[in-house]
């Protein structure tokens, strides 16, 4: 049994989705989540489940991830109420997704901003406090997309090939210091961005995946706990695909 106990993770984006079963899943195996998203009601909301569930009090705080400040100050107060952050996953995200030729640049900015700035500005403040601790575990959420492409997602293809080349760098840069950047690819996840997708474009991506399921939030969960562990200690640098077998 993989265990995280009392390691302080903090996780973006976590009031809902992915995010929130990857806080839910680190708080069984011991963890303090430390859950931020833009929504107070759903952070709100994720926190109390997570304590039903798990019995595990979490901290949240409000942040938009593509404000430097907001990060900032997010980050400071974690380390002024617990002390270090052990675990950072990067895992905000958002689609708006439209044909290159059609794409707005208000749209290409705000998937660029969100999916990839994002990452930029935590692990820059979160290194700084992991290199003194001389250990950390940095898990980059990516997509399968960043590595394939996808007709319609311009935007979110290269945000997510961003966040692949920007965790391998960050883990060339922070290896000495004992902590590892690694990245997760899921294919297609069972959540609310995927639940806007048409019933007949569901059943068309279904058939390209050789398990014959979409994938659950759970599924990513797995491993971004495996990633966090001790047990991960001599991976760095990597991208794991979560995604049934779709890409090879
Ligand atoms: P989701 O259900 O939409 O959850 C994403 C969470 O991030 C939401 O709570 C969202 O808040 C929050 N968020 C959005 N913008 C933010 C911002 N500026 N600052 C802070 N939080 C923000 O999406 P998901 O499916 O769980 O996706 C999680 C991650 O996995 C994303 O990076 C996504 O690209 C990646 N991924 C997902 C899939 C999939 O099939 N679902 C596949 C590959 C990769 P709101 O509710 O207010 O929007």
């Amino acid at each position: 049994m993989l265990s995280l106990d009392n390691k302080i993770a903090l996780i973006t984006g976590s009031g809902r989705g992915i995010g929130k079963e990857i806080a839910l899943t680190f708080a069984k195996a011991g963890a303090l989540p430390v859950l931020c998203d833009v929504r107070e009601e759903l952070l709100q909301e994720a926190r109390t489940e997570i304590l039903q569930k798990t019995g595990k009090d979490s901290l949240a705080f409000v942040c938009d991830v593509a404000n430097a400040n907001q990060v900032e100050e997010t980050v400071k107060k974690t380390l002024d109420t617990k002390g270090r952050i052990d675990i950072l996953v990067n895992n905000a995200g958002v689609t708006r997704d439209q044909l290159l030729v059609m794409m707005s640049e208000s749209d290409w900015d705000l998937v660029l901003s969100i999916n990839l700035k994002s990452v930029f500005l935590f692990t820059k403040v979160v290194a700084k406090a992991m290199m003194k601790q001389r250990s950390g575990r940095i898990v980059n959420i990516a997509s399968i997309i960043g590595i394939m492409g996808n007709a319609g997602q311009a935007n979110y293809a290269a945000s997510k090939g961003g966040v692949i080349a920007l965790t391998k760098t960050t883990a060339r840069e922070l290896g000495k210091r004992g902590i590892t950047a690694n990245a997760i690819a899921p294919g297609f996840i069972q959540t609310a961005m995927t639940d806007k997708l048409k019933d007949e474009i569901k059943q068309e991506l279904q058939s390209q995946i050789p398990l014959g399921r979409l994938g659950t939030p759970q599924d990513v969960a797995n491993a971004a706990l495996f990633l966090a562990s001790d047990e991960a200690g001599y991976i760095s640098g990597q991208v794991i695909q979560v995604c049934g077998g779709m890409l090879t």
